[in-house]
């Protein structure tokens, strides 16, 4: 029996879902902590009542391949977000709000639907902001039968305090760790206090479930895996990250090293954000993965820019256009090898050849120029 069954069997997860949806009334469900009254209509930062939007729920093939599997991630998109991030590929539903409102019933409906589709999980795509109607819908749907894994898989910018609320009812934490340097955070996703609470964030999701546990069909059960995409000249706050991860969590947790940045939304009109990343900086990245010893993660092919990017104004049903058939070569590469958004691959591949290039004047956020590698001459004290 999951955790999240037998809370439900206690009554407690009815209990977690009205502890939260307090909140809703002086919003503190994420750390920009607004303190707005949501059940009076759209409010806060998010801009999101007390109302459930969802953009699309559907099979997904786009994750990595143990929760993509070969059935695909029981994929629930929330509209809104938290988080504004200048780049964001699912601008259409984060930004503008694109979606159609769900009573909790329904979503729990549709999260039995995607488990009797055969999905590996429930793959809840930007909940923070949702996290009391998502306990609601979760409930229900845990009494009518719901048994598979349950994913968070986040911006990263989450509060501590709600986390523990989901601890026994999350199995798999899939957050981003998008920035180590606060201004970065402020210029890209308006946010200056994001590494701060993104770190404890991780920290605490991991004292929860720990590193990744798959089954033997190679299917997540539990556990942490954390997701970096890597921006063009400011891949170097990827060393910190990482150096985070090993020395504050575990070499054992899993990194999915992603590559598929594309400059579009608000970043085209950004010049350090207005190019893909290249080769020389994913090598890079790649290489301090190795150094700094860290054990399980996964890569993304750079061969293929802007695969994968949705369009959810095309229909709630179909935002992948390679997920909407089997027909085309990307949409049967995603799915033969449980993969999208880029190919990804498991880190176990013999690495590319150490490009390193001029990084070390390569100029940051705001014409800071700092030494790198970061031990070999850096200026940070790592
Ligand atoms: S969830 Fe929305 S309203 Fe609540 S604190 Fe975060 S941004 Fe503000």
């Amino acid at each position: 029996m999951r955790p999240y069954q037998e809370l439900y069997e206690s009554g407690e997860l009815k209990e977690r879902a009205e502890k939260a949806a307090a909140l809703l009334r002086s919003c503190s469900l994420c750390p920009r902590n607004c303190r707005a009254d949501r059940t009076k209509g759209p409010s806060g930062a998010c801009r999101s009542s007390d109302a459930l939007k969802i953009s699309s729920i559907l099979p997904h093939f786009g994750e990595e391949p143990p929760f993509t599997g070969v059935k695909g991630a029981g994929a629930v998109f929330f509209s809104d977000c938290n988080l504004k991030c200048v780049y964001c590929q699912n601008h259409e539903i984060s930004w503008e709000g694109w979606g159609r409102f769900h009573a909790p019933e329904e979503l729990a409906d549709a999260m039995l639907d995607l488990q009797k589709q055969g999905c590996h999980n429930i793959d809840l795509v930007s909940p923070t902001h949702v996290v009391p109607q998502l306990l609601k819908a979760l409930d229900i749907a845990a009494g009518k039968g719901l048994s598979i894994p349950l994913i968070y898989n986040s911006g990263g910018y989450d509060s501590v305090p709600v986390l523990k609320l989901l601890e026994g009812v999350v199995d798999i934490y899939l957050p981003d760790m998008k920035y180590w340097d606060a201004e970065t955070g402020e210029g890209f996703s308006g946010i200056a206090d994001y590494p701060r609470h993104n770190q404890a964030a991780v920290k605490e999701m991991f004292r929860q479930v720990g590193p990744i546990q798959i089954n033997k069909d190679g299917i997540a059960q539990k556990g942490l895996m954390v997701r970096h995409l890597i921006l063009p000249n400011r891949f170097q706050e990827t060393f910190y990250i990482l150096k985070f991860i090993r020395d504050q969590l575990s070499r054992e947790v899993a990194v999915s090293l992603m590559s598929q940045y594309h400059p579009g939304f608000k970043a085209r009109d950004i010049e350090i954000l207005n190019r893909p990343i290249s080769r020389d900086e994913y090598d890079t990245v790649l290489e301090w993965f190795e150094e700094l010893g860290l054990e399980n993660g996964y890569r993304q092919d750079l061969s293929s820019p802007g695969f994968g990017l949705p369009s959810f104004r095309r229909g709630a049903e179909s935002p992948f256009q390679w997920e909407e058939s089997g027909n085309n070569e990307q949409g049967a590469v995603a799915r033969g090898r449980g993969a999208g958004c880029g190919i990804i691959k498991q880190l176990t591949s013999p690495w590319p050849p150490f490009l390193r290039g001029n990084i070390s004047e390569i100029p940051l956020w705001r014409g800071v120029s700092q030494k790198f590698p970061p031990g070999k001459g850096g200026s940070r004290g790592v």
